[in-house]
């Protein structure tokens, strides 16, 4: 059973359980006080930009249209530059999946697909007032041998060393809650600027109610302790990319340290 501190912030999503471990403050802007973000971050207006118009071209538009609907809202020449250049990987990732698809037989595809479980991990609507945990999954194929393949898209750098299985153990427990029938899960992350997708090894249902489920609800449990004292901050590199800085005391010293004045160096 959760905690009565991890109910009072549900529901969870995979960013929310991340942002409190971060930083209790930009959670609690955030979640809490739920205020709009300040300011918007280039990175973040680009991501959700290229997110977009890979939506809508997995939806069937034509790449010109796709592209032409999700730009508008980049700012600048250099935001609209790190969108192109971005966008030349998406015919690739289309292209390939096409080839995907003709080998496996797909029953259906999953678009931005909204999941939700309750406390009890029975599927719920992703609004419901009894959703505990829930989050969009980007895409994901049904096969008619009754697998499941699910894909994250990353906008940002890879990074090296970090578990397929970690980053999208969220989708699979909700997958595997919405998708009773299905024996085996692939989990693929989309690197967009890479041009790659890396696979986990298949995933059976055991594994996710055995390990990655317990974990999902630990790593809930140990989000909900971290804002739980309140939103404390929490400076760090990350500071540079909180959509809340300018609201936060906290970022200015950590950006504008003041250089501390050594009397050795007047000599
Ligand atoms: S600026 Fe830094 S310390 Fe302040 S809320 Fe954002 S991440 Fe937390």
């Amino acid at each position: 059973m959760p905690s009565t501190r991890a109910l009072i912030h549900a529901p969870w999503s995979a960013s929310k359980v991340s942002t409190a471990l971060r930083c209790p403050r930009l959670f609690h802007f955030k979640y809490v006080q739920k205020l709009k973000e300040p300011e918007v971050m280039p990175e973040a207006r680009i991501g959700k930009a290229i997110h977009h118009a890979l939506e809508l071209t997995l939806q069937g538009q034509t790449l010109a249209e796709a592209l032409t609907t999700s730009r508008v809202k980049l700012q600048g020449d250099s935001e609209h530059a790190r969108f192109d250049a971005l966008a030349t990987g998406i015919p690739a990732f289309t292209s390939r999946i096409g080839q995907f698809k003709q080998r496996k037989r797909v029953t259906r595809q999953l678009v931005e697909y909204s999941l939700a479980v309750r406390e009890d991990m029975t599927t719920t609507q992703f609004y419901a007032g009894d959703a505990y945990f829930r989050g969009v999954l980007d895409l994901g194929y049904l096969f008619s041998d009754a697998g499941i393949a699910l894909v994250d898209h990353k906008t940002g750098v890879r990074l090296p060393g970090t578990s397929i299985t970690d980053q999208l153990e969220g989708y699979a427990v909700l997958a595997a809650a919405a998708f009773r029938h299905a024996k085996t899960f692939w989990l693929g992350v989309h690197w967009l600027a890479e041009r790659a997708v890396e696979w986990s090894k298949p995933v059976p249902p055991e594994m996710i109610a055995d390990e990655l489920m317990p974990d999902l609800l630990d790593n809930i449990e140990a989000a909900a302790l971290a804002v739980s004292d309140g939103p404390r901050t929490n400076p760090s590199a990350w500071c540079d990319r909180c959509s809340y800085r300018g609201l936060c005391p906290a970022s200015t010293e950590v950006r504008y340290e003041p250089v501390e004045y050594d009397e050795d160096d007047e000599d």
